[in-house]
């Protein structure tokens, strides 16, 4: 089959290897369409360690062609694929924490995924998709459940204000999530003023540019407090630092963004004063998978507008170029494998 196949730190290259088969219990997939993500970037870079060569890729639908056991959907289903591996014995799993087994695994990180024509999935991590959802869209719906998770874990409410700091992929699955689960006044903040017409299309009740009047404005529209929740979702030490200035004593600040620094300064003495519960979030259950098929399916989250390219799956060098350039109307980049 083609694959396009990570031999080194930044070199892939599409090759002919073996086809995935059932032999080890998998399911094999026919992969039709994968979402590019950042975590690619940062495996394509060698920033996170893997194994090479790799194929990588761990947001993919396609079709069941090959079944293992009655587990997962027959042949010819169409179906997402859940990345996240874990073991089902281990005391993690045995709390429901499936997300943190340590013999566990992502699919496209630590075993090969869904840049390819096809890809080798244990039976249970791979769902029948309801026919409502488009194809270039499902990808997305991994993304949203690492979202789904954190905003459970954040007990974002009825009622919440949440301000959402960073509106790429993930901040606006924040919005449309947060405006699902009843927050009263979701504030998106970005320099990019088409993602916040975006936001402002999607949910958000208020959205601004970040500058000297931005925690005023916040301010503002939450009573003189500060926010309920505020989420960090572009991964930067100052924009945490941020979150913990514009979240109201004894509110929650959510840290969704991936931080890999290890040392910068962040306003210590307000996590103390505020009383600020910091939760972070890094992955998602098979719970969120169910949870997310059937919010899309009902039209309850609409994850079209946060496309912005689809090319063919042979161009994914250019793709993880194009994640790692800040370009201001840059969102989900999908891939076509057909
Ligand atoms: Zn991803
Ligand atoms: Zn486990």
């Amino acid at each position: 089959m083609k694959a396009m196949v990570l031999g080194a730190p930044s070199a892939v290259s599409l090759e002919n290897v073996e086809r995935p088969n059932t032999d080890a219990g998998d399911s094999v997939i026919r992969v039709t369409h994968s979402g590019v993500c950042g975590t690619d970037l940062k495996i394509f870079t060698g920033g996170i360690p893997a194994r090479y060569p790799l194929i990588m890729g761990h947001e993919m639908i396609g079709e069941v062609v090959e079944a293992a056991g009655s587990d997962g959907p027959p042949a010819g289903s169409r179906v997402i694929v859940d990345p996240v591996l874990f073991c089902g014995n281990c005391f993690h799993c045995e709390i429901g924490q499936t997300q943190l087994c340590p013999n566990g695994g992502l699919i496209g990180r630590d075993s090969d995924g869904g840049f390819a024509e096809y890809v080798a999935v244990t039976p249970g991590n791979v769902y029948a998709m309801p026919d409502e959802i488009g194809d270039r869209e499902a990808p997305l719906i991994q993304v949203l459940t690492t979202v789904m998770h954190a905003q459970q874990m954040a007990s974002i409410s009825p009622g919440d204000s949440v301000v959402i700091l960073g509106l790429g992929v993930g901040g606006l699955l924040h919005v449309q999530l947060a405006k699902a689960r009843g927050a009263k006044s979701i504030i998106g903040i970005t320099r990019s003023a088409w993602k916040r017409e975006v936001a402002d299309n999607i949910g958000a009740d208020l959205t601004l540019a970040p500058d000297a009047q931005t925690k005023d404005r916040v301010l503002e529209a939450t009573n003189g407090l500060g926010a309920d929740v505020v989420i960090e979702s572009a991964g930067k030490l100052s924009v945490l630092a941020q979150a913990m200035d514009l979240v109201r004593l004894g509110g929650r600040v959510l840290g969704y963004g991936i931080h890999t620094d290890s040392e910068g300064a962040l306003p210590f003495y307000d996590m103390y004063f505020k009383e600020i519960q910091f939760i972070n979030a890094r992955a998602a259950t098979q719970k969120d998978f169910g949870a997310c098929l059937e919010m899309v399916g009902s039209g309850a989250i609409d994850l079209a507008p946060l496309i912005s390219d689809v090319v063919p799956l042979d161009q994914l060098d250019q793709a993880l170029n194009m994640v790692g350039t800040d370009a201001p109307q840059r969102m989900k980049i999908i891939l076509e494998h057909l």
